[in-house]
């Protein structure tokens, strides 16, 4: 007789059972929401999904304090997402780990192609997974003889329209659960004293199979001709532009990574989508994704705590409260207010707006990953580790990235059309209408010049930092400014 297979909530589709028969179980625990302060919308996705996973087949839903109270019977699970739930899995009796589902790559193949290299990088773990999995090949080449369109898509967004002009996705129509979960959460709120972040909306993102489905679908026929060109750039009135939005449901287990690739690549070869488009698309998924779930296994447990640039600063209030209202700054202010009434934002305010801003006041790594986590509706401990340790916040020194994310205003003033209109001026660093983002980079190059001279993409910044006449002064008024909001 097949075991029960005990699904976590981010193991919701039909990849982690054996047969579509195999009967589950679901554990739904109030405590996690008690351990820390999450984003009201994400409380709502995840509560939904498994909610509604519960309706699906043979399914015994326990609503259980701890896990190890829930799971009483002899049950297979699928290696979870983080250090903390596999070790739990370890020490409950009875249960029988199975090797990890939801990526495209495995473990023991990360293993092989990382042995041995004293750097890693996306660019050639990547390559190695095209091969490996015969994504986008023409025999042992790349199609279109290039493995990296990325020079393609790098354009600033179309000057004189607020939005890209591509197809929205289908609103998800909320249903019965979705307003028993919410009355729940207002109750734990009331009740409880349970502290949500952010603010209640309608739900965004799929909760069932059907809708991932359908919005897999939607962007692949609509969206994904439209992805790679200006998938870096940001417009303060289009907070989609051409994303996928599916890292909530991908994160979820209710999309198969596979399978979302599998559908871009065809629309490639079927002449509906365009190279350059499909390209950056798996890259991002085949790559980045895989990437970042093995390097947390990887690097182990102490990478979290990593912090070569001695960065200890505690997040300011307004940011951690996401008090959009209090910022001045366009792109800042405007990206707070997507997380606070979205919990997502794409990608480039991620790491350019959030993650920038914080690198270059010297805020604590590990609470800007716990801020990540909790704030974003897509937020799991394996995912933050390494975007936000690694890639975001240097902190680990480079081992996953050639140099730091960090840019002043006249990137921003590039890619996005936020300084139209902004109090600040991007091109300049001091006085009352210095951007926060230029002061604050030439800050940053200076406070850490030594441990960055060796470190050639930075050699010119570097000159340019020792040419700058009034270092001093912008170093004085960068330190008043201290945490106050910009
Ligand atoms: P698209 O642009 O449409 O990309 C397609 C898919 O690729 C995404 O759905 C996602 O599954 C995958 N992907 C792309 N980049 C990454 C990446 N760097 N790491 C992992 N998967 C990736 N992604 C999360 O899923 N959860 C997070 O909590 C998260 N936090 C981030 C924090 C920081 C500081 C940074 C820089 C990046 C973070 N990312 C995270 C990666 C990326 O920003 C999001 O996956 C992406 O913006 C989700 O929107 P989308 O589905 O429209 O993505």
């Amino acid at each position: 007789r097949m075991r029960r297979r005990w699904l976590f909530a981010d193991q919701l589709g039909p990849h982690f059972l054996d047969s579509p028969r195999q009967p589950v179980l679901l554990v739904e625990s109030k405590a996690v929401f008690r351990r820390r302060a999450f984003h009201r919308q994400k409380a709502h996705l995840v509560l939904s999904a498994l909610r509604h996973r519960a309706q699906e087949g043979d399914v015994r839903l326990v609503q259980a304090r701890t896990y190890a109270e829930a799971v009483d019977e002899p049950v297979t699970v699928c290696h979870p997402t983080s250090r903390a739930a596999r070790d739990l899995v370890r020490r409950l009796p009875d249960v029988r780990m199975l090797p990890p589902r939801g990526f495209i790559t495995t473990p023991q193949d990360f293993v092989t192609w990382a042995d041995g290299r004293d750097h890693l990088r996306l660019e050639d773990f990547y390559r190695y997974a095209r091969r490996h999995h015969d994504v986008l090949m023409e025999g042992a080449e790349p199609v279109g003889g290039r493995w990296n369109l990325d020079a393609d898509n790098r354009e600033p967004p179309p000057r004189g329209s607020a939005r890209l002009g591509v197809p929205e996705p289908p609103a998800i129509v909320e249903d019965e659960i979705d307003d028993q979960v919410r009355a729940d959460l207002d109750r734990w709120e009331r009740e409880d004293g349970i502290v949500f972040v952010g603010a209640d909306g309608p739900r965004l993102f799929p909760a069932t199979r059907a809708e991932a489905l359908a919005r897999l679908r939607h962007f692949v026929d609509h969206r994904l001709p439209e992805f790679g060109p200006r998938e870096d750039a940001m417009l303060a009135a289009d907070p989609w532009m051409a994303h996928s939005l599916l890292s909530p449901a991908i994160n979820l287990g209710l999309l198969d990574p596979l399978e979302v690739i599998e559908q871009a690549e065809r629309a490639y070869r079927d002449g509906n989508a365009p190279l350059a488009g499909a390209e950056g698309f798996i890259r991002q998924i085949l790559g980045w994704r895989d990437f970042v779930w093995h390097l947390y296994w990887y690097f182990g447990p102490h990478y979290r705590a990593a912090d070569e640039l001695q960065a200890h600063r505690e997040l300011p209030a307004w940011f951690a409260d996401l008090d959009a209202d209090a910022v001045e700054a366009r792109c800042l202010s405007g990206v707070l207010a997507g997380v606070r009434d979205r919990g997502w934002v794409h990608h480039i305010p991620r790491l350019m707006v959030l993650g920038n801003y914080a690198m270059q006041r010297g805020w604590s790594p590990a609470a800007v990953a716990d801020w990540f986590h909790r704030c974003f509706v897509d937020g799991y401990e394996w995912v933050m580790t390494a975007n936000v340790i690694g890639m975001s916040q240097y902190a680990d020194g480079g081992r996953m990235s050639s140099k730091p994310y960090a840019a002043g205003g006249s990137y921003l003033n590039r890619m996005s059309d936020y300084c139209r209109g902004c109090r600040y001026d991007p091109k300049v660093r001091l006085g009352a209408n210095a951007c926060p983002y230029t002061a604050g980079y030439w800050a940053f190059l200076a406070r850490h010049e030594p441990q960055l001279s060796g470190n050639h993409r930075l050699r010119r910044p570097l000159q340019g930092l020792r040419r700058l006449d009034d270092l001093d002064a912008v170093l004085a008024q960068e330190q008043a400014r201290g945490s106050s909001a910009p």
